[in-house]
């Protein structure tokens, strides 16, 4: 028999941004007052189209559309330097946000503002930009309906798929209307409804399942023409009514595909890293959809874009499922589930003048950047 573990003692560690408790994954909290509970109100009113006026959207002409989105939905690193403060980590359920919340996510954002990461290269969100940029097609040529199909396909493309491939897959649907449907715009409705299925499954024969996901396309394409007035879906039932789409990619097409931020999307590593911080109860989340729904109930719907690129970046460079970057993590301060020997080893804890912050931001960026393009956040 397995004798009965003992609790740890841990040495006491001082935070100096922000005073918040810091919690051990290996204690469970009675305490918890956050539980799963049905969406509020507020998320149903976000899902009647959130304000947003589709037939407006519809309208615009590309370059319009395209600075809407921007808009509604920014990537750039740079404006996550700037920390959140208190004042602005307003929900509107009432629901209590977990301390350690602001003073973790001010210093992975800080992170994720200095260094590029692979989703911001090659994420699905990139992928309609990347395919016609390789092929000639200027975004102005793009029409707005068009680029939200080539992203719902690039979703459908993307599960349990690298992100290389399933640009790779996306590239190669491209070249095909191009060259042999002479369709000037790359992947069109008309084109999907053209190219036989056993074609398409060659042409993304790079991603997991594609005899399945070329199924799933033909049918989607089939489904937008009969139900959708050949468009994609701008609520989350259309949207998952379509076959191979899940919460996670319907909530992703909705922002960007209509500025409609009517959900978050939670993949592994937003999950795995709320669970990880305590953010959601990490014993009821045993799947993405129970933490998307535990997480909107507390969090700021001004952060339900960002947080899955500022968190999917952050799991892929520094906290990874395997192999955490403890010793460089400028969040290892107010971290539950930190690696204390890992830090206590590295160079970066052993800077003489810790209150010199751009001495360590410095060292930081030297180290966690070898190997990865930081040109455009370098100081100048
Ligand atoms: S890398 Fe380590 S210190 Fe940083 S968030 Fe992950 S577990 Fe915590």
């Amino acid at each position: 028999m397995r004798e009965e573990s003992r609790p740890r003692k841990r040495k006491h560690i001082p935070v100096d941004i922000e005073e918040v408790e810091v919690r051990s994954k290996y204690f469970k909290k009675n305490e918890r007052t956050v539980e799963l509970v049905k969406e509020s109100k507020i998320n149903k009113d976000l899902q009647n189209y959130g304000g947003v006026n589709i037939d407006w959207i519809k309208a615009l002409k590309p370059i319009e559309y395209f600075e809407w989105i921007e808009s509604r939905t920014c990537d750039d690193p740079r404006t996550w330097g700037r920390p959140i403060t208190k004042e602005e980590m307003i929900n509107d359920s009432g629901a209590k946000i977990p301390e350690s919340f602001l003073p973790i996510y001010n210093r992975v954002r800080l992170m994720r503002s200095k260094v590029k990461t692979p989703v911001d290269a090659m994420g699905c969100s990139m992928i309609p930009v990347l395919v016609s940029n390789k092929c000639g097609i200027p975004s102005e040529k793009v029409d707005p309906k068009n680029f939200r199909l080539q992203f719902l396909i690039g979703t459908m493309l993307s599960a349990q798929t690298r992100d290389e491939r399933m640009a790779q897959a996306a590239l190669n649907i491209t070249e095909y209307c191009l060259n042999t449907l002479k369709i000037a715009e790359g992947i069109t409705l008309d084109g999907l409804l053209k190219i036989d299925e056993p074609v398409l499954a060659n042409l993304i024969r790079c991603v997991s399942f594609y005899t399945r996901k070329a199924n799933f396309i033909k049918r989607t394409a089939q489904l937008l023409v009969d139900n959708f007035d050949s468009d994609i879906p701008y609520d989350i039932e259309g949207i998952l009514s379509l076959p191979g789409v899940g919460p996670k990619m319907g909530y992703l097409t909705l922002q960007k595909g209509w500025g409609l931020i009517a959900g978050i999307c939670v993949d592994v590593h937003v999950h795995r890293l709320c669970k990880m911080w305590n953010w959601v109860d990490p014993i009821k989340c045993k799947t993405a959809e129970h933490t998307r729904k535990e997480l909107q109930v507390w969090l700021p719907h001004s952060l339900w874009y960002e947080i899955n690129t500022v968190l999917v970046g952050f799991g892929q460079l520094i906290c990874m499922a395997r192999g955490k970057r403890c010793d460089l993590c400028l969040a290892n301060d107010v971290c539950n589930a930190r690696n204390e020997k890992l830090i206590e080893s590295s160079k970066f804890h052993q800077l003489e003048d810790k209150e010199d912050i751009e001495k360590v931001y410095s060292h930081w960026l030297d180290t966690v950047t070898n190997g990865i393009t930081t040109e455009r956040h370098k100081k100048k």
